[in-house]
């Protein structure tokens, strides 16, 4: 096939080729479609953008650095630049969609804000801009991530969110998204739903993804300033749910030559039955409302995904991703979580900068690659690894 002939952005009916859509309750329709219908205008009102730009630049601090990384450049025999987005306000990319969600929620006339968050990093997202625009926050945590993430949780409610914990099931991020929905059904009017990721029904996968476009917006011109060029060999990121990568990705879909390559947490190893390699075990089918790629048993029941990293330990993957890995326009690898320590150890070692655990799966790719030296290669950094530091505690016996 025609690699140039393939559309990888939506379509009209909320599909990136077989994977999309809104496999929504009935229930759910209404603030799905008013979402849907009002989207695209909202977004790309000059007015809008002005205020999503202004807040991007002054509150959140963009635009990141693209950083040559000398040292980890001359480590691998080639050119490695740095997309900073641990600079970001919050320590991490999700900030850039929270602020453009707020906003769209205020023009839509929403008085309240609910999500829902595992690690939660994307709640701490959503009550940052809550405060910032003073809002009401509900935040939907399952309760043994509530005691896992004790400090995130503490965040959350210094900034005025409040925690409910979701208490059924497996009392993780799965049964917190139910608990969300619900009082989305019940809230209609007054209540949006910030999604955190590039996933959810069309057509938030979209939003999500046109939000985030501002990393590889900024990737381009920042290239071509550095390099005279704005396309690198490859472009490389982690994914969870998807939404770093996609930002990472987003305007250079339709360019062919460059490599984009997407690292999912493999776990403890792709056959342990501890990993999150969604692309690698599994298959299609509808998760959170959209048709895509996730981790499923026989009969269809969706497996707990593992990653030492939380932010990456999630069963699925956004539709656009797995559109792009089904078309082959993106190469989806697996790391382990060996592999990625090693990587945020080595990258902490030779730069000075300590990466969040999820963004060190995309740099210990670099690991497996083979270099002529002439490359230019873009890893997006998605956060910083401040909230790792437990973590990084007890592995490295610090
Ligand atoms: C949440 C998170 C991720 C994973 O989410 P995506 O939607 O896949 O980007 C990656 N890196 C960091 C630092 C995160 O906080």
């Amino acid at each position: 096939m025609n690699k140039t002939a393939i559309n990888y952005y939506v379509d009209e009916r909320g599909y990136f080729g077989d994977f999309g859509g809104a496999y929504i309750p009935e229930m759910l329709y209404p603030n799905v479609e008013e979402l849907r219908q009002n989207y695209l205008s909202i977004i790309n009102d000059p007015a809008f953008q002005q205020e999503f730009r202004e807040l991007l630049k002054d509150y959140v601090g963009r635009e990141t650095p693209l950083f040559h990384a000398k040292r980890l450049s001359a480590h691998y025999g080639t050119t490695i630049y740095l997309k900073r987005e641990d600079l970001n306000h919050t320590g991490a990319h999700k900030v850039n969609n929270t602020i453009g969600q707020i906003l769209l929620a205020e023009k839509l006339g929403k008085k309240r804000i609910i999500a829902e968050t595992g690690a939660g990093q994307h709640g701490v997202a959503t009550a940052t801009v809550c405060a910032l625009r003073g809002l009401e926050c509900v935040v939907y945590m399952g309760e043994i991530d509530i005691k896992r993430q004790a400090p995130n949780v503490a965040r959350m409610k210094m900034l005025g969110a409040k925690v409910v914990p979701a208490t059924s099931g497996s009392k993780t991020l799965k049964d917190a998204t139910n608990e969300a929905m619900r009082d989305w059904i019940n809230n209609p009017v007054d209540t949006h739903y910030i999604i955190g990721s590039v996933v959810g029904p069309h057509p938030y996968p979209d939003m999500v993804a046109r939000f985030q476009s501002v990393i590889s917006a900024e990737i381009k011109k920042q290239l071509k300033e550095k390099t005279g060029s704005e396309l690198p060999d490859y472009v490389m990121a982690c994914v969870g749910g998807g939404s770093n990568a996609m930002g990472t990705f987003y305007h250079f879909l339709e360019d062919e030559s460059v490599q984009l390559i997407a690292a999912e947490a493999a776990g403890l190893g792709v056959d342990s039955g501890k990993s999150a390699a969604t692309t690698i075990l599994g298959q299609e089918g509808v998760l959170h409302g959209s048709r895509s790629i996730l981790m499923q048993t026989e009969d269809g029941q969706v497996v707990e995904p593992h990653s030492i990293s939380a932010g990456l330990d999630y069963p699925g993957i956004g539709p656009q991703h797995a559109h792009l890995f089904k078309t082959g326009r993106g190469k989806y690898v697996a790391v382990t979580d060996d592999e990625a320590m090693q990587a945020a150890h080595l990258l902490t070692r030779l730069e000075g900068i300590i990466p969040a655990i999820e963004s060190s799966h995309a740099l210990a790719y670099l690991e497996k690659m083979t270099f002529r030296g002439d490359e230019k290669l873009v890893v997006c950094l998605s956060g910083r690894g401040d909230k790792d530091l437990q973590t990084y505690m007890d592995y490295f016996n610090l």
